[in-house]
């Protein structure tokens, strides 16, 4: 099972680079840290579990957090009904987007960040993402506030990209305009 120690931190060059897409059918490795992604997110939700292995609570993870440089992310969010949304998307692509922009009051965090960042990061409020399963099938999700701002930070580690490089430079209290504050 993975835990932190697995975890790579900023600093670390994977979290920095354009990760590769896989092709299918998968290798039976990429199947199984798809599934490990999954299961270290439950995990990390889970009171016992959590205390048991030290694991920081997360809702997304993105296998370049494990120096794995491939298109693979995992999300266990719940929206604000509490309905989850548990996934490993192989592949993600964001297909169309809102142009109303939402973002969390608490700002955001990352577990390959161990320190607070204060500030607003701005993303769209809707999200249509297309990825595949672990057996090749094709999929589509349809995401709104949370989960959709969950997917879009582990989208972003697939491309190189901090949360924290969205935080306003000069002021990381601005907000634009017109944007939805989630939380
Ligand atoms: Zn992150």
């Amino acid at each position: 099972m993975l835990l932190m120690k697995d975890i790579v931190r900023e600093g670390h060059p994977a979290l920095r680079e354009v990760a590769a897409e896989v092709s299918f059918p998968l290798t039976e490795e990429e199947k199984k840290l798809g599934q490990e992604m999954l299961q270290f997110l439950k995990n990390s939700q889970d009171d016992e579990l959590a205390e048991k292995y030290g694991l920081r609570g997360g809702v997304g993870l993105a296998a370049p957090q494990l120096a794995v440089t491939k298109r693979i992310i995992a999300i266990h969010v719940p929206d604000e009904n509490e309905k989850y949304y548990s996934y490993v998307l192989y592949n993600p692509k964001i297909r169309s987007h809102s142009v109303q922009q939402a973002c969390l009051a608490g700002g955001e965090g990352c577990l390959s960040v161990d320190r607070e960042v204060p500030g607003y990061v701005v993303r769209s409020e809707r999200i249509t993402v297309e990825a595949f399963d672990e057996t090749g099938k094709p999929f589509k999700l349809r995401l709104r506030d949370y989960p959709a701002i969950v997917v879009q930070h582990e989208i972003d580690h697939l491309n190189g990209i901090m949360f924290y490089d969205h935080i306003n430079k000069e002021n990381p209290a601005y907000l634009p305009p017109d944007v939805d504050v989630l939380g």
